[in-house]
């Protein structure tokens, strides 16, 4: 058995479902990504625009000089659902939460993991040689470096799918001061003519040449916004709190090939899926640090993620939120603050009797605070259409 097989066996032991080998080569869509940074696509994330940023993503030996090989891995998480747009969280006062982050953070779950592969390669060859590890944080196009591996295609919802898995899945990288033989790229684009996921986007954040209006995507406003989310972008947000899921519900290489995941740390904790979102808008401080402690939802901090509740019960349409909005009125925070006042003058704006005598929401259009014009409702399940 050759090296290379040894350590994919090895990677299988260690739980990763995906792993190709490809070689340090600046990646091949480089000027597309330079092109999107440079149109300001890429947000508030101004990370991406420093120099240093760029250098490295046009050639990973910026990062590692001595690198020769990259070794592209993938482990799967839970899928949200094997059904387009199912409505696993419920309606009305219960949020959703992007799959991925159902269970423990994987920026904590797999660099271990990739110590471990690094580890056992040292043994193999018998001495150390220099490589640098990234689980999703590292200035790298890892998607184009995974399907230079081998590992599957760039999907138009920006996601890599692989056949056999689809697309619920981390991609993590080592670059290694190692000849290794690479694979042969990924051939094909299984794509088609499929729109679903263009079709499907609650806010057409989806762009034409696979890559996203970040500034327009909900896990964008969800998680990398730390401000205030556009007015227009929030009635189109639905009961998403943490992230988004939709044009990956929607594909169809995930509605037939996902399944559950392996790695048992991304197993769901019991309350984060389908969060009760008059609940989520009392936590205090300490009460959230204690909820996502070791989840990826930390990661928005708790005004981020409270601004997100808020807006999801302004969508939700029922007045079972009233009470908690109303409390947040004297949060401590401003974001939360600005976003539940929104959200009580859309239950406001809304708010009527049904004729069998329960409070509801009105559903028709309606005018924003902001002047936009609106739809009320569930958008990310039956999404506008729009030519791109
Ligand atoms: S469907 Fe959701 S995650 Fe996908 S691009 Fe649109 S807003 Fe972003
Ligand atoms: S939904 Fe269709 S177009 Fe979008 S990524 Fe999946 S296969 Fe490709």
């Amino acid at each position: 058995m050759t090296l290379e097989a040894r350590l994919k066996d090895e990677a299988r032991h260690l739980g990763f479902d995906l792993a190709g080998i490809t070689t340090p080569e600046p990646p091949p869509h480089f000027e597309v990504y330079a092109r999107w940074v440079q149109a300001g696509l890429h947000g508030e994330m101004r990370y991406l625009e420093r120099e240093d940023a760029l250098r490295k993503r046009a050639n990973p030996k910026e990062i590692l000089p001595e690198c020769e090989s990259v070794l592209v891995l993938g482990m799967r998480y839970n899928p949200p659902g094997l059904l387009p747009g199912g409505e696993r969280a419920g309606a009305g006062e219960r949020g959703r939460i992007a799959s991925y982050a159902w269970g423990e953070d994987y920026h904590e779950v797999i660099p271990p993991k990739l110590r471990a592969l690094v580890a056992f390669l040292e043994a193999e060859v018998g001495h150390p040689f220099p490589h640098r590890e990234y689980t999703d944080t590292g200035p790298l196009l890892e998607r184009d470096l995974a399907q230079r591996a081998g590992l599957g295609w760039v999907g138009k919802n920006t996601c890599l799918i692989a056949p056999g898995i689809g697309s619920y899945f981390f991609l993590a990288e080592i670059l290694l001061g190692l000849p290794l033989r690479p694979d042969p790229p990924f051939p094909t684009d299984h794509c088609g003519t499929c729109t679903r996921c263009i079709e499907a986007c609650p806010t057409q954040a989806i762009l034409p040449d696979r890559t996203l209006d970040a500034r327009r995507c909900i896990s964008y406003q969800t998680i990398e916004n730390k401000g205030a989310i556009p007015p227009d972008l929030r009635p189109l947000m639905g009961d998403w709190v943490f992230g988004c899921d939709v044009c990956q519900m929607v594909c169809p290489w995930n509605i037939r090939f996902a399944k559950p995941a392996t790695e048992p740390a991304f197993a769901p904790r019991p309350d984060v899926p389908a969060p009760i979102l008059g609940e989520e808008l009392r936590l205090s401080p300490q009460e959230f640090n204690r909820k996502f402690k070791g989840s990826p939802v930390k990661r928005a901090k708790r005004r981020g993620y409270l601004r997100n509740v808020s807006v999801a019960l302004g969508n939700a349409g029922t007045v079972e939120g009233l009470p908690a909005l109303r409390a947040a009125l004297d949060d401590p925070e401003p974001l939360v603050r600005t976003h539940a006042r929104w959200a009580l003058q859309q239950l406001d704006a809304g708010q009527r009797t049904t004729d069998d005598g329960r409070e509801t929401m009105d559903n028709r259009r309606r005018t924003t605070d902001d002047g936009q014009q609106t739809a009320g409702g569930k958008p990310c399940t039956t999404p506008p259409m729009q030519p791109m």
